[in-house]
């Protein structure tokens, strides 16, 4: 059967019973994305009244967090100069007044949790319950309608409502997003590919703050769940992790008595030693989710480091590699399950069979490419929309490659006592919009997953 027969029909499977999956534990970041497309003039004017020698003198080296109103516009050329992605802590409260009156364009709902709850119970219909560290009244007006719980009170009063009804205006969590355009130019600046600069005027979910419904009632709010999916751990140091990381062991422990399969989302963790201690419990997931870089940056906590220079070094990603990398993994931490995703296709290793597996990385590549495509999906009938974006023909050799190592057929492979499903992805060639889009495939595919069971 071709690729677009296997789309088609793992799709229809997934729609058909996606219904049937229970509520999905969402934890712990969820913040406001405010973004502001920078226009020259405006930037300009402000950088000659904030004092230009000073703002230039932080253009050339980045601070370690913003402190002042010079440092935050020297951080933004920083990134227009080098055409390169950052994202600091923004510590002085005037600063963040300053940002606040400068205002955005634009608002979108932000941080792992967030942009999964709106994905799963606002598209999908599949319900969650949500950890959301501050519900301001901004912040609750980003969800969409739709199953999407949190949970409010305590003790017998514990109960789950939308974020809409939690009515506590609390404090705004804003990342406020500098976006500008391939060429764009301000000063002696000239920015030599798209990118943003992000200023996070947040407290909470940098340092992994839990509620305290969380901390004390997590039993009575998994009681609820069928599965869970943890993320936002990322951003956390050697000098914070402890506090956060041994609540989250307890929340591991709670759901390992219950029996849910908990999923990790690893998105890139700056901080050698938090690394370390992520693959130190990876035991206690189910199933884990990662891309090239982050599968890399694993490998070299790992001591591995030949491969991790494997994995970074052609395009498309050598998947015997790749392979090699998630076995190694796999072995060490007796994760059951890791999902892997690059630009062009997906690999799932398990250690349990089935074709459902590779089915619902099919269905998460197709929600990708329809979130590529349109931008954001509103149900989930447009995730079909994307059928007509042809399947990466870059992901031929790979498909040549694994078919002659591994005996691999329809995706399908044994490898070393694992299941190896691949499945090259859909790529949209002009995407209207990729924010959000690693979480929008792991996501998709852990659920999938459990409604094709
Ligand atoms: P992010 O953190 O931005 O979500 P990730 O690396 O986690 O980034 O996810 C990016 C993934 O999105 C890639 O691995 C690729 O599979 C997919 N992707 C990126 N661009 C496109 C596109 N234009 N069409 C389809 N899929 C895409």
């Amino acid at each position: 059967m071709g690729w677009d027969n296997l789309y088609a029909s793992a799709f229809e499977r997934v729609r058909a019973n996606i219904d049937m999956v229970g509520k999905v534990l969402l934890a712990y970041n969820t913040n406001i994305d405010a973004i502001k497309y920078l226009q020259r003039e405006d930037l300009e004017v402000r950088i000659e009244k904030a004092g230009q020698e000073e703002v230039l003198h932080y253009a050339e080296e980045l601070p370690r967090r913003i402190e002042s109103v010079p440092q935050l516009l020297g951080s933004i050329l920083w990134s227009i100069g080098r055409g390169k992605a950052a994202e600091l802590f923004v510590e002085s409260c005037s600063t963040r007044f300053y940002m606040k009156r400068w205002g955005w364009d634009e608002l979108r709902m932000g941080g792992q949790v967030g942009i999964m709850a709106n994905l799963l119970g606002g598209v999908y219909g599949v319900p969650v319950i949500a950890h959301v560290p501050q519900l301001s009244r901004l912040q609750a007006e980003l969800f969409k309608e739709g199953p999407i719980y949190v949970p409010k009170g305590e003790g017998e009063n514990l109960e789950l409502v939308h974020p809409k009804e939690f009515k506590a205006d609390e404090e705004n969590c804003i990342h406020y997003i500098y976006e500008f355009p391939r060429g764009f130019r301000v000063l002696d600046f000239e920015a030599p590919r798209e990118n943003r600069f992000i200023g996070s005027a947040d407290d909470y979910n940098p340092n992994v703050v839990i509620r305290p419904e969380f901390e004390e009632q997590f039993e009575e709010i998994a009681a609820n769940a069928e599965l869970a999916i943890l993320s936002g751990l990322q951003a956390l140091t050697e000098e914070n992790y402890r506090g956060p990381l041994k609540t989250v062991k307890a929340h591991l422990d709670i759901l390992e008595e219950k029996g849910i399969p908990v999923h990790l989302e690893f998105a890139f963790t700056p901080d050698e030693t938090v690394r370390k201690a992520f693959v130190g419990i990876l035991g206690k997931f189910w199933s884990v989710g990662l891309n090239e870089v982050e599968l890399a940056s694993v490998m070299n906590v790992m001591g591995e480091k030949a491969i991790a220079e494997k994995l970074l070094a052609s395009d498309p990603v050598d998947p015997i590699a790749v392979t090699e990398a998630m076995l190694k993994l796999a072995k060490k931490t007796g994760v059951r399950r890791i999902h892997f995703h690059t630009y062009g296709y997906y690999f799932a290793l398990t250690d349990y069979r089935g074709e459902f597996v590779r089915d619902a990385l099919l269905f998460a590549a197709l929600a990708a490419a329809a979130k590529a495509k349109l931008g954001d999906i509103r149900n989930i009938d447009d995730v079909v929309k994307a059928m007509d974006v042809p399947v990466n023909e870059k992901a031929e050799g790979v498909g040549e490659a694994l078919t002659k190592v591994y005996d691999m057929e329809n995706g399908i492979a044994e490898v070393n006592g694992y299941q190896l499903a691949f499945i090259p992805t859909k790529i949209v060639a002009k995407p209207r919009s990729t924010v959000g889009i690693g979480d929008t495939i792991s996501s998709s595919a852990f659920v999938g997953e459990f409604a094709l069971r």
